[in-house]
């Protein structure tokens, strides 16, 4: 069997599309939505990131302000940089690209950023809205993957779903929202002793540990459904995910590439909660 692939590329396009659609009507009633990056320090990665979100944003017709302050910047003065985003009634979106140096506490910031405002969707209001199916912003990267799941028309009910990986920003929310769909959840971790096992009797698998092909096809039940969300360099220096691709795809039913996959859709989430604060706002404002 050769697995089908879910290409996050082609499936961001189309919602993006959308997107764009309704920044321009938003445009002509209200104004474009607007989000607004931090950036703190020089990491490579990071800066790629932002660059990445700054351009999706372009594209869509979403205003950006790119903010860039250096590494040794003091936490108060980050602080009081987010407060001033939150004050202003231009921006719909705040973004800080994590991870911070070491002297500022993520969490400090993650909670500084108004609830309206947190378009990442990592603000304990908006995980607790989460845990208890209330209305609030979604963590993009396992929001972009309900859409990839959504869009192979697998009714996800009583299936047995398998995270490899227990982050804030990924594997719980990811368990939350595939709760939310009616699958049964397994997440695993790095104590976790029977992983083969448990991956062998998974309908639907996401990966996201952070380790070059780590899942393997012996871990994979035939047909299932394998999310990678893993962005790792292989040891020939390209990009790579956590699972093993050339391997899995032939036991999988569904794959998604690295790069391709779960990436663009991570941002287009980030693009599609903006638009819904700054809809949100809309009709505060306007009462439409
Ligand atoms: P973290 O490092 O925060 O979490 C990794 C998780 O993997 C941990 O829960 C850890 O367990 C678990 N783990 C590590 N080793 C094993 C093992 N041997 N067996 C089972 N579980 C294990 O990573 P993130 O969640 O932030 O990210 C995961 C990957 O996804 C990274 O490659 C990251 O770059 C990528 N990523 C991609 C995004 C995208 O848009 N595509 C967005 C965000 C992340 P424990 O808790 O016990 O330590």
């Amino acid at each position: 069997m050769t697995a089908k692939i879910i290409s996050g590329k082609e499936l961001s396009q189309a919602i993006k599309a959308d997107i764009n659609k309704k920044v321009n009507l938003l445009a002509k009633k209200f104004r474009a939505p607007c989000l607004a990056v931090i950036l703190v320090g020089e990491d490579l990665a990071s800066q790629v990131y932002v660059r990445n979100k700054v351009k999706a944003c372009e594209g869509c017709g979403i205003t950006s302000i790119l903010e860039k302050l250096p590494e040794e910047t003091p936490e108060e003065i980050l602080l009081e940089k987010i407060e001033q985003f939150n004050n202003d009634d231009s921006i719909d979106g705040i973004l800080v690209q994590l991870p911070l140096p070491k002297h500022i506490s993520e969490s400090k910031v993650i909670e500084q950023i108004s609830v309206k405002k947190d378009v990442d969707g990592f603000s304990l209001e908006n995980v607790g809205a989460l845990c208890t199916g209330m209305p609030g912003f979604k963590a993009c990267t396992p929001y972009g993957v309900m859409k990839m799941l959504e869009s192979t028309a697998i009714n996800l009910t009583g299936k047995h779903a398998l995270i490899i990986g227990r982050s804030n920003i990924v594997g719980k929310p990811m368990a939350l929202m595939l709760l939310e769909k009616n699958a049964t959840v397994t997440i695993a971790h790095s104590k976790t002793v029977n992983l083969a096992e448990l991956g062998r009797d998974a309908d639907i698998l996401v990966a996201a540990v952070g380790k070059a092909n780590f899942v393997k096809k012996d871990m994979v039940k035939p047909g299932a459904i394998v999310i990678d969300v893993g962005i790792n360099r292989g040891t020939d220096g390209k990009l790579c995910g956590d699972v093993d691709f050339e391997e899995v795809k032939e036991v999988a039913g569904y794959i998604t590439p690295v790069p391709g996959g779960v990436g663009p859709m991570t941002i287009t989430m980030l693009l599609q909660n903006t638009l819904e604060a700054a809809e949100l706002k809309s009709i505060k404002e306007q009462g439409n």
